[in-house]
């Protein structure tokens, strides 16, 4: 009954036989942009931007998108790095995102598998976040070309994840209404493994928050009887919250840095700011845990005789995706196969598993040996998660059917948010994974533009069972501005000695050429 419907609103347009063969006309297209797609995952890159400060990534990425007669807002929500562009009109709108920032002190030669920063202490893309815009940018054209050829209406609009790594930006985006109107979003992430999950995958959501201490100083030594320290309130605190976590539940991760611990050992600090990430498998424990902070913060704030005040930097909630969108997403992963790696990005892959001593299965007991040859199975909710990372996505998954396809361009069994973890991102198999993702979304779109079933199908996901007894509620509220200032001062500091390894496409045909790596390299 349900194929039946499926194929007649199919054939509406475009017979079956019509659609396996514009599907196939698409990945040609997509393929035809190898070269532009190597040539932004590399460029990008060399870009090396931290959360908030994606200013060369932005200007780069919002020109290409108006070269290709994208009308671009640049700056939305009140995030200069931020952007939202759009193409073509009527409905349905489908979103195409993903991530862009960086990881500090993650700067790494690629093609080189032992430490070999290109400039030292820097950031880098220690997480592969270069590489999912060209992965929609690119799909996105092909497709673009294909509905003015074939007179497809609908809206395709690109946008990018500003400060994942902060989860700064996407509650943001929907609490000022930039996706009200928006059907779908096909989002992707970088992985080693080719799919799209739906459901429940075991993540965390969280509150990111800094705390900041206020109290008065004293000469250290002449009169510390008079001084109250603000540092004294950060390591009450931390003792606090770790006295607590004996009573938080296994799937609790929270974790802190502390940001402003004072000017100098002779002067009692009057300013201190500790900042923590409070994780939790659903919105109740982290809100719970994040309460939980703020009263230990006050409690330490009683005990050094000073204030605190707290500020979000930034939240996520746990992440749930779309199931008919996932499973077509998958049909089309299925479709275009895993990259074909040859000798030497098998060597690349082998050589990093050993020096990040790679354990020998992942999660799921499948074994971590080069690069994967086959695609993943598609997975559903999971029934138990210990808990896990997070990602800012889920605050649009919780407001609009997404789904988050992982395209295999890094090396499987790498710790993550590490310089290891750069080595593959500007070499082929970056490269490869990130056209084979964008052979996958480029069809996935055609499915969305031409297939009414299909979107109709995700909504009544998303309201039927996704959102049926879970609701959404922000952890922002309407006063909160997006954390912008975060990462400006470490940038000012290397922007300059990275500008020198910025990739010129104009001079060589890779990366690696200018920076004369051999790939793969790992013999110092
Ligand atoms: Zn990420």
């Amino acid at each position: 009954m349900m194929l039946t419907t499926l194929s007649t609103t199919a054939q509406k347009k475009f017979t079956e036989k019509e659609v396996a063969a514009m599907k196939q006309q698409l990945v040609a297209a997509v393929g035809s942009h190898a070269k532009d797609v190597q040539v932004m995952v590399d460029k990008i890159f060399s870009f090396s931007e931290l959360g908030f400060q994606e200013t060369e990534t932005s200007a780069f990425l919002t020109k290409v998108l108006s070269d290709n007669g994208f009308k671009v807002e640049k700056g939305i929500s009140n995030v200069p790095t931020a952007w939202m562009a759009k193409w073509g009109s009527g409905s349905p709108v489908i979103a195409l995102g993903s991530d862009i920032d960086c990881i500090p002190k993650a700067s790494q030669k690629p093609g080189v598998a032992y430490r070999a920063p290109i400039v030292e202490g820097a950031p880098g893309h220690g997480e592969g976040h270069n590489s999912g815009q060209a992965v929609i940018i690119y799909a996105a054209i092909a497709m673009k070309e294909m509905m003015e050829k074939e007179h497809i209406p609908g809206t395709i609009v690109i946008w990018p994840g500003v400060a994942e790594e902060l989860v700064g930006t996407k509650a943001w985006y929907i609490r000022d209404g930039y996706f009200k109107n928006v059907d779908a979003c096909i989002f992707t992430h970088v992985s080693g493994d080719f799919t799209c999950d739906y459901g429940d995958g075991g993540g965390n959501g969280l509150v990111s928050a800094r705390f900041d201490f206020n109290g008065d100083a004293a000469h250290a030594a002449g009169a510390p009887w008079r001084g109250k320290s603000a540092l004294d309130g950060v390591e009450l605190m931390n003792i606090g919250w770790n006295y607590k976590r004996e009573h938080l539940k296994p799937t609790n991760r929270s974790h802190y840095v502390v940001v402003d611990g004072g000017d100098q050992p002779n002067v009692v600090p009057s300013k201190a700011s500790v900042w923590y990430y409070f994780r939790e498998r659903t919105y109740e424990d982290i809100k719970a845990n994040y309460e939980a902070g703020i009263k230990i913060s006050e409690g330490a704030a009683m005990m050094s005789g000073t204030t605190v005040t707290n500020q979000i930097l930034g939240t996520a909630w746990p992440g749930h995706f779309n199931k008919p969108l996932a499973e077509a997403m998958y049909s089309n992963i299925k479709k275009v196969g895993m990259p074909k790696w040859d000798d030497k990005d098998m060597a690349m892959a082998r050589a990093v598993q050993q020096l990040v001593e790679a354990p020998k299965k992942d999660n799921y007991g499948k074994p971590i040996d080069g690069l994967r040859t086959k695609e993943d199975t598609i997975k559903g909710s999971v029934a138990f998660s210990w808990g896990g990372g997070s990602d800012d996505i889920a605050d649009i998954s919780w407001n609009l059917p997404t789904i988050v396809l992982r395209y295999p361009a890094n090396i499987p069994g790498t710790k993550g948010h590490h310089w290891a973890d750069a080595i593959a991102m500007a070499t082929p198999i970056a490269h490869k994974g990130s056209l084979a993702g964008a052979q996958a979304t480029a069809m996935t779109l055609f499915d969305c533009f031409t297939n009414p079933k299909l979107i109709t199908d995700a909504k009544s996901y998303f309201t039927d069972v996704q959102t049926k007894d879970v609701k959404y509620i922000p952890f922002i509220t309407e006063k909160d501005p997006p954390a912008i200032h975060l990462n400006k001062e470490i940038m000012g500091t290397y922007r300059e000695q990275l500008k020198k390894f910025y990739y010129d496409e104009t001079k060589f045909g890779t990366y690696l050429e200018q920076l004369g790596v051999t790939y793969p390299t790992y013999n110092r």
